[in-house]
């Protein structure tokens, strides 16, 4: 395996640290070329002492700082509101990591999609909002797509080898979030502290969130349809509280094709960097005699309607899923600030998708529009509530 040049977009984020775990066990086969962050600038400059990256990109507040702290000479300092394109498309990057989370991932995804580069997304929004156009650009411009998300990671690595064609379904598993076993009439009463103590995986707070509500589940439905050009008939969620199986394929001969591993979030990433390769992570095997079982339930929709609303919003298409994205960050920020009881997100979210009038086979300025009605509309339901 050649050296690979890396971007890592949000690498102060939980993805971008394990990103560059991965990166440091192989320094002859990764090169770091550009790291950006939004507000951890402290962490960024740590970063950029020990990866010598050429470029990196950080808000306003940042820039000022890191001016004064980083040899400017070896690594350009640009802003992170504008110059995520022209940092992902320079033309040494061969691998762009997208391990920043929100809608703002969109353009760069694009920007590298366009310029042929191998792109990582661990990012679901972008996929979510414009995933037709996304993979369209990606066909068209010959750059390949490889998911770190686990699940879809896990269905990319069953498909491996596969006819598309004897497919017969995809399972996406699901741990189940902080709220599995806990009724629903004691929601409302959690606190955000509650909400955010996931069982499996330890992540950001926007998708801890999402967990919860099983909104991050209805996202990696989404998701997987675009990525691998599924029918929305073809995916069936299961809860797998153990979240030893990152996911499932069976064939039409009735084999299961399954991906299986620690829940480590190294794993999906290193695969992602050395794709069509293998190297040793260095992580701890399974030990399957310790774990005794794995078990299975049927995800319960009345207890978690977000993942229904957004099967909902799969099979509208057109510019819903845009939606349905936008709302729900609008929502989730709004529950995380304290300012909207946990049950309402699902109550925004779902008013403001009802009565989003679909606009079919978007162009990007229609998505971003969209996205942008959605935002103003989330605000304006949530005061009503
Ligand atoms: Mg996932």
């Amino acid at each position: 395996m050649s050296c690979k040049n890396i971007v890592i977009l949000g690498s102060t984020g939980s993805i971008g640290i394990n990103t560059l775990k991965v990166v440091e066990r192989y320094p002859d086969k990764f090169k770091v070329v550009g790291l950006t962050a939004y507000n951890n600038f402290k962490l960024l400059e740590k970063q950029a002492k020990i990866f010598q990256p050429t470029h990196i990109g950080v808000s306003d507040k940042g820039i000022e700082y890191l001016k004064k702290n980083i040899n400017t000479r070896k690594t350009k300092i640009l802003s992170v509101k504008e110059d995520l394109e022209s940092i992902v498309t320079l033309k040494n990057v061969d691998v762009v990591v997208i391990a920043m989370r929100g809608a703002g991932a969109l353009g760069p995804f694009l920007a590298a999609v366009r310029s042929g580069k191998i792109v990582a997304p661990a990012n679901k929004e972008a996929l979510v909002m414009a995933g037709d156009i996304i993979m369209e650009e990606a066909r068209a411009y010959g750059a390949t797509i490889i998911p770190i998300d686990s699940e879809q990671s896990a269905i990319f690595q069953c498909l491996n080898g596969q006819k598309r064609s004897e497919l017969k379904k995809v399972f996406l598993t699901a741990s189940g979030g902080a709220l599995l076993n806990v009724p629903k009439s004691r929601f409302n009463r959690l606190t955000v502290k509650q909400i955010l103590s996931h069982p499996r995986w330890k992540m950001g707070k926007k998708i801890t969130v999402d967990s919860a509500t099983m909104m991050n589940k209805g996202f990696e439905v989404i998701e997987a349809q675009k990525l691998f050009n599924l029918k929305t008939n073809e995916i069936d969620v299961l809860i797998h509280p153990e979240a030893i199986i990152h996911s499932m394929v069976e064939y039409i001969d009735g084999s299961i094709i399954a991906q299986l591993g620690i829940t480590d979030m190294r794993l999906p990433i290193q695969y992602a960097l050395t794709y069509p390769n293998r190297l040793d992570s260095g992580l701890k095997s399974m030990n399957f005699v310790e774990l005794k079982q794995l078990t299975f339930q049927k995800p319960d929709f009345k207890k978690f309607p977000s993942l229904e609303l957004a099967f909902y919003a799969l099979k509208k298409g057109g510019s819903l899923p845009c939606v349905l994205n936008a709302a729900d960050e609008v929502a989730v920020e709004a529950f995380l600030e304290g300012d909207l009881q946990f049950n309402s997100i699902y109550e925004a979210v779902t008013k403001v998708v009802t009565q989003h009038k679909i606009v079919n086979s978007p162009g990007i300025k229609q998505i971003f529009d969209a996205d942008i009605w959605a935002r103003e509309e989330t605000r304006k339901v949530m005061s009503q509530l």
